[in-house]
């Protein structure tokens, strides 16, 4: 019990439920994940309001609202092993953790990746594995990844993360251009791919080999 708990059940019932999230396992480890604590100290007073949240090194720890449908959109079930690109501050790994088998996260920032493996160490998140690297190339010791989450605005989904998902996979991205953004699922069936584009989105730039210059 933390005295955080009204505010996540009042956050999963107006930002969440409200809006038409329905996904049970997404909405109770939303409920459960103490975004306080990824949000940081300076954070507490607003870590379960409507809002993106800034987490240093100009990176952000997205809205609620963006968390859930990202989450909902990757259809996670027990036996996923996850691949996350954007660290950051740990909060949306820590939010699948509760779901999936395993989640394999890459950050770039190397302060940011450290700091988010001390948290899932503190909070006993187990399952979770953080790698400092450009995401863009993927994880490919680890392929395939049923899922694939990838929590920065790129040009286009990069060409190896694509490769590296298994041959049923989902994927969610937010695709266009630097500023701007629309949330990108595609589903790999067998040889084909299929996608779809859902809501509207600003994300910080994915950079990297086959995402924006620095
Ligand atoms: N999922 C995070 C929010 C991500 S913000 C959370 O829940 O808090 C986007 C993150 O992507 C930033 O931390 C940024 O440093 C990282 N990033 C940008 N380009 C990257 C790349 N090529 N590989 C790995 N991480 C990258």
């Amino acid at each position: 019990m933390d005295n955080y708990k009204d505010k996540r059940e009042e956050m999963v019932n107006t930002q969440l439920i409200r809006r038409g999230l329905r996904d049970f396992n997404v909405l109770q480890a939303m409920r459960e994940t103490p975004r306080h604590i990824f949000a940081g100290p300076a954070n507490s007073d607003r870590a379960y309001a409507d809002m993106a949240l800034d987490i240093g090194m100009h990176q952000t720890i997205s809205q609620p609202y963006m968390v859930g449908v990202m989450t909902e959109l990757l259809e996670p079930s027990r036996s996923d092993k996850v691949l996350e690109i954007g660290t950051g501050s740990g909060y949306q790994a820590a939010v699948l953790s509760g779901i999936v088998l395993r989640v394999f996260t890459v950050e770039r920032v190397e302060s940011l990746a450290l700091e988010a493996r001390k948290r899932f160490a503190g909070l006993g998140y187990n399952n979770i594995t953080v790698k400092i690297a450009d995401g863009t190339f993927g994880w490919p010791q680890e392929a395939p990844f049923d899922k694939i989450i990838i929590t920065a605005a790129a040009p286009d989904v990069p060409a190896p993360v694509i490769e590296q998902l298994a041959p049923r996979g989902i994927l969610v991205a937010p695709v266009g251009d630097r500023h701007a953004q629309s949330l990108l699922k595609l589903v790999k069936d067998g040889a084909k791919i299929g996608k779809s584009y859902h809501v509207p989105c600003v994300f910080v730039p994915l950079i990297g080999e086959y995402g924006w210059d620095a």
